[in-house]
């Protein structure tokens, strides 16, 4: 296997099932009233990043200043750690919903969870009530250690989907 950095990912195809999966999970915390987190794992090869896999790790949804939100313990990303060294597969993208509008909060940007430079980081809006088209929900980029926006036209040469 060798060892291709996120970083240098230009092209990331999504699996059409990941999407579907991802919007029905978190719809699911949105008809709670709550938002919701999943992460999508796959692998990279060169330049490609192929997400194959969402998972739906343990949260707490808890309740802020700012409104709601989620919480994932420390248990949760020890157990994430496990699952990527037991498949091989790599932590390429988080996914979370807001109740309205979607952009990286402060607090995304403090406790995301994809920490490798060139991850990924959606936001969907309206508790998960969103287009199976990840190109027009809120993308960001982990960019020199800072989260960084995509414009439409970046998210449409970076993200495509796939059977
Ligand atoms: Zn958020």
């Amino acid at each position: 296997m060798t060892a291709s950095r996120l970083a240098d990912v230009r092209h990331v195809r999504i699996e059409s099932h990941v999407v579907s999966f991802t919007l029905a999970n978190l719809q699911k915390y949105g008809a709670k009233g709550l938002e919701g987190l999943v992460l999508w794992l796959g692998e990279v090869e060169g330049d490609v990043a192929h997400v194959s896999r969402a998972i739906v790790p343990e949260q707490k949804s808890i309740s802020r200043e700012s409104g709601v939100g989620y919480f994932v313990e420390g248990n949760t990303l020890f157990q994430l750690n496990r699952a990527l060294a037991q498949t091989g597969l790599r932590l390429i993208a988080q996914v979370h919903s807001h109740p309205n509008e979607a952009y990286h909060s402060e607090a995304d940007d403090q406790y995301a969870i994809v920490t490798a430079e060139g991850g990924l980081s959606f936001v969907v809006p309206n508790f998960g009530k969103a287009p199976l088209d990840p190109t027009i929900w809120a993308i960001y980029r982990l960019t020199q250690g800072e989260w960084r926006g995509l414009n439409m036209n970046e998210a449409k040469l970076l993200i495509s989907m796939s059977e």
